[in-house]
């Protein structure tokens, strides 16, 4: 497995040890750093300056012990080494890309891609507590035992119900990595009262000794499986409360984010069965925007005065 870097994530990490950040870099070193950083501008053409840079970083990326903690990680996960041909680093671009995904081309190639936040980069024992999380999402669906799917197949549920089951998701996922590490003597990302509460919370809908009970066998299982999750996640009585639909969630029909859902009441039976001839997995409870409600409506109402 190569590891790869993005020029950006490369110079911003150098910068954040240049600017004191990061405990132990020697300022004799900042000061030499920034010296040879100085002389590559006389470089003139463009492509071998941007080598140029691209090396000086990754030289003083390695030397301020920052490719360590990626390296360290990788050798406890075995099957993400031998399975990966390509895993990429680059820095997050806003505030919900942070970790690790996985890709997969036509030709079966897998790469991950890793986002990290530049924070990350200052505390080395909490940084290599997070590789070690985001590292088992990687193990989880390059293992077949997992059965990882890239998409949830999740047909019959309605946009906020389908947030709600991903969500889930990630957190029953979260549980049996943190759980994993706990066992294993590491620090988790969070604790096991942190992720008993959650779970408690996303399923409160179950009496108390079956949600202590599932998020016991959830916290203690050494072989995850997709398949467990897409049952728990799709456990209808919890998602019953999304069927109302959120405020500035997507319509199921026009697709479009709306604050006007039409009142249940109003959809009357001939209109139920005129959208459903055009969307047969639409239910009324899944709901209807007022746009395409007043759209039906119109319809309606003109095939009626044309049939008297
Ligand atoms: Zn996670
Ligand atoms: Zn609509």
């Amino acid at each position: 497995m190569q590891l790869r870097y993005d020029e950006d994530f490369l110079e911003a990490a150098v910068f954040l040890c240049a600017s004191g950040r990061r405990p132990g870099v020697p300022s004799l070193q900042i000061a030499r750093f920034h010296r040879e950083r100085e002389k590559l501008y006389s470089i003139l053409d463009p492509d071998e300056r941007n080598a140029a840079f691209f090396n000086l970083h990754l030289d003083w990326f390695r030397e301020w012990g920052l490719e360590q903690p990626l390296t360290d990680v990788l050798k406890e996960s075995p099957l993400v080494r031998e399975q990966l041909g390509v895993l990429a680093v680059r820095k997050t671009t806003g505030k919900n890309d942070e970790g690790a995904e996985l890709y997969v081309n036509e030709a079966g190639q897998r790469t991950g891609l890793l986002a990290l936040r530049l924070e990350r980069l200052i505390h080395d024992a909490a940084l290599r507590d997070y590789l070690r999380h985001e590292f088992t999402h990687l193990h989880d669906m390059l293992d077949p035992a997992f059965g990882y799917l890239p998409e949830l197949e999740l047909p019959g549920l309605n946009s906020a119900q389908k947030r709600l089951a991903r969500e889930r998701y990630r957190l029953l996922w979260d549980i049996t990595i943190d759980g994993r590490l706990t066992a294993a003597g590491f620090t988790p990302t969070q604790a096991y009262e942190q992720h008993a509460a959650a779970f408690a919370r996303g399923y409160s809908f179950w009496p108390q000794p079956r949600q202590a009970q599932t998020f016991n066998s959830l916290w203690r299982t050494q072989v995850p499986r997709h398949a467990d999750f897409l049952a728990l996640i799709t456990d209808p009585r919890g998602l019953r409360e999304a069927h109302r639909p959120a405020p500035g969630a997507s319509c199921p029909l026009c697709d479009f984010p709306t604050f006007q859902w039409a009142d249940p009441g109003l959809l009357e039976s001939g209109l139920v069965q005129r959208i459903t001839t055009e969307f047969p997995n639409w239910l009324p409870g899944h709901g209807v925007c007022h746009r395409c409600w007043e759209a039906y409506q119109v319809r309606e109402l003109a095939d009626c005065a044309s049939a008297a």
